[in-house]
């Protein structure tokens, strides 16, 4: 097993609303549970995927391993060290550094009015990353290493495509040389001929560079190519953990397999499995009691309305919560 470098533990973030009460009559405080109690951690080197419906909580989870969000609760270690503690000024910096992210919208994660050659040098400027001509040197390197010539490092962003506007987002955050980089749904806002373009080019940066991704998607096909293992979120909750090949051979969580079932199949003599999953998600305001997914489960019986399952570890590395995954794994 390689080294061991983000841990997260039981995280949970809850954002307080105030509404007003049954009776009218003044107003009390209640809780959008967007994370509600996630546990993972990533190996050094790997790419790890959160997948999940959207409002399931993965983007959240993404932006609290950057520390663009405070935790309610819980511990986010970075190579061994909680990133929420108290740091001096030269440790905060130094995480910043460490820890980087790719947004999903290539047009708006970029400001309008900064050249590429701004976009990719304002992280080393703010981080006082060696001297001008270095930091020169550099964007001309890493504009070479994602596919964009010299020359257009004057152009602003409104000149260059979706797809290169995701690299230009992808030269950003390796400015600094993090080791762990959160890609959150880098590529769902490029149209499908490009999302492989963009796909293999960080497959290739992760190899010369020796990064660690974090890869949020609600694209199970677009996980599969790229992750190595993956975690299947549903409200607020991880509910399945395996390596991608387990996760795909031998599903086990009823909502993995209702996922996996709606993948669309290129094939019109294929009937479309698309209907197995019925309803919508619930609220994370009031989330169901018991499991989570108990309201669109076909297998829900009581114990499940009354317990909250616990991960267990079913195969070698691969954890599900499941009150009937043993018998669900024996069908
Ligand atoms: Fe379905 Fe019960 Fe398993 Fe939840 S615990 S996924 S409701 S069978």
């Amino acid at each position: 097993m390689s080294k061991i470098l983000l841990d997260v533990k039981d995280l949970k973030l809850h954002y307080p609303f105030r509404v007003k009460n049954a009776k009218g009559l003044g107003s009390e405080t209640r809780f959008v549970k967007a994370v509600d109690g996630v546990s993972f951690q990533v190996e050094e080197g790997e790419t790890f995927g959160i997948v999940g419906e959207s409002g399931c909580g993965k983007s959240t989870t993404g932006k609290v391993v950057v520390r663009l969000l405070h935790p309610t609760e819980g511990e986010v270690l970075f190579d061994g060290k909680d990133i929420f503690a108290a740091h001096s000024r030269k440790e905060d910096l130094e995480l910043c550094q460490k820890i980087q992210i790719i947004f999903q919208d290539p047009y708006s994660s970029l400001d309008p009015r900064f050249t590429v050659e701004r976009c990719i040098a304002e992280p080393m400027v703010v981080h006082r990353y060696g001297s001008a001509k270095e930091r020169r040197d550099r964007v001309l390197q890493l504009m070479q290493d994602v596919g964009l010539r010299p020359d257009q490092a004057t152009r602003y962003p409104h000149e260059f495509s979706g797809g290169q506007r995701q690299r230009i987002g992808v030269a950003r955050s390796l400015a600094l040389n993090p080791r762990l980089v959160v890609c959150d749904e880098p590529v769902s806002a490029l149209d499908v001929s490009i999302q492989a373009q963009i796909l293999n080019l960080m497959q290739e940066l992760q190899k010369k560079y020796n990064l660690t991704y974090i890869f949020i998607s609600h694209n199970l096909s677009v996980v599969k190519h790229i992750c190595d293992r993956i975690a299947v979120m549903y409200l607020g909750n991880i509910v399945e953990i395996a390596s991608k090949h387990e996760l795909f051979d031998f599903p086990i969580h009823p909502y993995t397999n209702a996922l996996l079932e709606a993948i669309p199949i290129p094939d019109p003599k294929i009937k479309s499995m698309s209907g197995m999953l019925e309803g919508d998600v619930p609220s994370p305001v009031n989330p169901p009691s018991g499991c989570c997914f108990h309201t669109r489960c076909k297998h829900a019986c009581d114990r499940c309305r009354q317990e909250k399952p616990v991960m267990q570890e079913l195969r070698p590395g691969h954890f599900a919560a499941c009150h009937l995954s043993k018998e669900l794994m024996d069908k």
